[in-house]
């Protein structure tokens, strides 16, 4: 059986069916019963908001002999033609993908014959903004005297991109992002009729992640569900999607409430530990603390943004007065600002635990001293913890380090990853510190130009070592690893998109960072002979310019150092 993705399975086929855009389908449908159809329609907003969708029964409905209160028959001939993709009358053009004028010239030239089966010839140009100077002074052309009996719909998501000759002669809807309840209730249908069990927080999830795409939150359902074994969990959904399981929100919320700044760094180091990305940390910290303090005034309605609630969180809510929540926001905010500007992103999320675990300091000082007479004692240790702490920041000492060995040693896999080391070893024998740098610089853009499915399956990875034909990127998660390095399309994809951004692409060579260091040195001791090295020290740096003179041999040098960075090699 062909697999085909959840969001072509389940695409709405009726107005009706259109989510999150009521105000447009309703002035769509009129426009059809009144017969009074536009020949240029702009579709603009987000990607995954329905432009397509809406266009495609827009354009069934144009052409349907048997309309049912403004709605396509989705029964006819016609509307199942459509419905395939199958009629020549209705062209779906992506300019994403073709930006040259020919696609547009052709158009010119066919533009004027009438329609073979249909009523109306129909346009769907999608990511119009992406077309060239002259493909849209062509299309400008075009639209300046439409000829009869034609349609245009141009779809963008970035509509300033659009020239303002082209937007004055069309009529312009703008498609919202999708709430957070219809993309939950539209997820629920689907998983009600596919027969699968699901946990209801799990689809909060998916939907606060999906940021008002249903296109991403159903690719994000897809990937969960090829994880699934008998009910989708909430657990599945947050690893998937790189969330803060609310477990380990309500630890560090819990630990910042009782000023353990100790505690809450641990707390820290595990989320980070487990591949959590600073900015998505910070964004959902800032929501949690927003529904601390509504679910004071609002409850049902956080219950209803949040799914079903832990009683850490509903005992914090009370705990905590209200200014110590707007502090944690304001400082988790300012924190946000902070990371945009900088690449110790880590260093700015233990700062701010540390701001956060100390910030209303004197109110506890006097509750303390009130409530329990040990109080000047516990706020010396306090303090000289916390000096210890701003300490070893100010060192750039990895607070964690002691933690991630706990961690490494106790971490238990459902499945493990076999480690292709025979393929590790052969990129490692020609690596160089240039491609791994250019990888690291264009990871996080490179995240960004996946779709949800592709980029929930690289996010918790790093490129640790790479040449110029392939790359071995360490992923935090065995479940993760097996499925990347079994998923041709999205190698493919990474492939595609790195060549695009800098010019060569990579294979996709993965390991698990629990073996990672091992594979390392392995290599590196198996190496020694070949690259005739004394040692290779990581922690102490040399001068770069000092290094050639110590060597007999500078290409054996030169290859280590390209390896491995000049400040990482020391030449004895
Ligand atoms: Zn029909």
């Amino acid at each position: 059986m062909n697999y085909q993705a959840l969001y072509r399975t389940f695409r709405s086929q009726r107005f009706d069916e259109i989510i999150g855009q009521k105000a447009i389908s309703i002035t769509l449908k009129q426009a059809i019963l009144q017969g009074k159809a536009s020949h240029a329609y702009l579709f603009t907003g987000p990607r995954g908001t329905g432009k397509t969708s809406v266009a495609r029964i827009f354009a069934k409905a144009l052409n349907c002999h048997h309309l049912q209160d403004g709605e396509p028959c989705n029964q006819c001939e016609m509307c199942i033609a459509i419905t395939e993709d199958r009629l020549e009358d209705v062209l779906e053009i992506d300019a994403a993908s073709n930006n040259g004028v020919d696609e547009i010239r052709n158009l010119r030239d066919t533009v004027k014959y009438s329609p073979v089966l249909a009523d109306y010839k129909i346009y769907i140009i999608d990511e119009v903004h992406m077309l060239s100077t002259n493909a849209f002074n062509a299309l400008l052309k075009i639209l300046e005297e439409p000829p009869a009996n034609v349609v245009f719909i141009l779809a963008t998501t970035e509509v300033h991109k659009v020239l303002p000759t082209i937007i004055s002669r069309t009529q312009r809807f703008n498609f919202k992002r999708i709430g957070i309840k219809d993309i939950v209730y539209h997820l629920k249908d689907i998983l009600q009729k596919l027969k699968i069990k699901f946990e209801e927080k799990a689809l909060y999830t998916i939907a606060r992640v999906a940021e008002g795409s249903m296109r991403d939150a159903l690719s994000i359902l897809d990937q969960a569900i090829s994880f699934t074994e008998d009910t989708l969990t909430s657990e599945d959904t947050m690893m998937i999607t790189g969330s803060l399981t609310r477990d380990m929100m309500d630890r560090y919320m819990l630990a910042v409430y009782e000023k353990n700044v100790e505690k809450s760094l641990k707390v820290l180091g595990t989320i980070l530990e487990q591949g959590k990305e600073a900015k998505r940390f910070l964004e959902d910290m800032i929501l949690y603390n927003r529904d601390l303090l509504m679910y004071r005034y609002a409850a049902q309605l956080v219950t209803e943004i949040r799914g079903v609630l832990t009683d850490t969180f509903k005992q914090l809510s009370i705990k905590l007065c209200s200014e110590d929540i707007y502090t944690y926001i304001k400082l988790l905010n300012e924190a946000q600002q902070e990371i945009r500007l900088s690449n110790l992103t880590n260093v700015y999320l233990e700062v701010v635990t540390v701001k956060l675990a100390t910030s209303s300091q004197a109110s506890s000082i006097i509750k303390t001293w009130e409530n329990d007479h040990k109080g000047l004692e516990s706020l010396r240790e306090e303090l000289s913890q916390l000096q210890n702490i701003v300490k070893n920041l100010q060192k750039g000492k990895d607070i964690f380090s002691e933690n991630r060995l706990v961690n490494n040693n106790s971490s238990k896999s459902k499945a493990d990853y076999k480690n292709p080391v025979a393929q590790i070893h052969q990129v490692l024998l020609s690596a160089t510190k240039t491609h791994l740098t250019t990888l690291k610089k264009v990871w996080p853009d490179l995240l960004n130009s996946l779709d949800a499915r592709c980029k929930a399956m690289m996010k918790a990875s790093e490129p640790v070592a790479a040449n110029d034909g392939q790359m071995v990127v360490a992923y935090d998660y065995d479940i993760l690893a097996i499925k990347a390095s079994k998923d041709e399309t999205l190698k493919q994809v990474v492939r595609n998109n790195l060549n695009k951004m800098i010019g060569f692409a990579p294979d996709l060579v993965i390991v698990t960072n629990s073996q990672w260091p091992k594979l390392r040195r392995a290599f590196i001791k198996e190496n020694r002979k070949k690259l005739q090295l004394d040692k290779v020290d990581m922690t102490q740096n040399i001068v770069a310019k000092d290094y050639k003179s110590f060597n007999k041999d500078a290409d054996i040098i030169d290859k280590a150092v390209n390896l491995f960075g000049k400040d990482m090699v020391k030449v004895r």
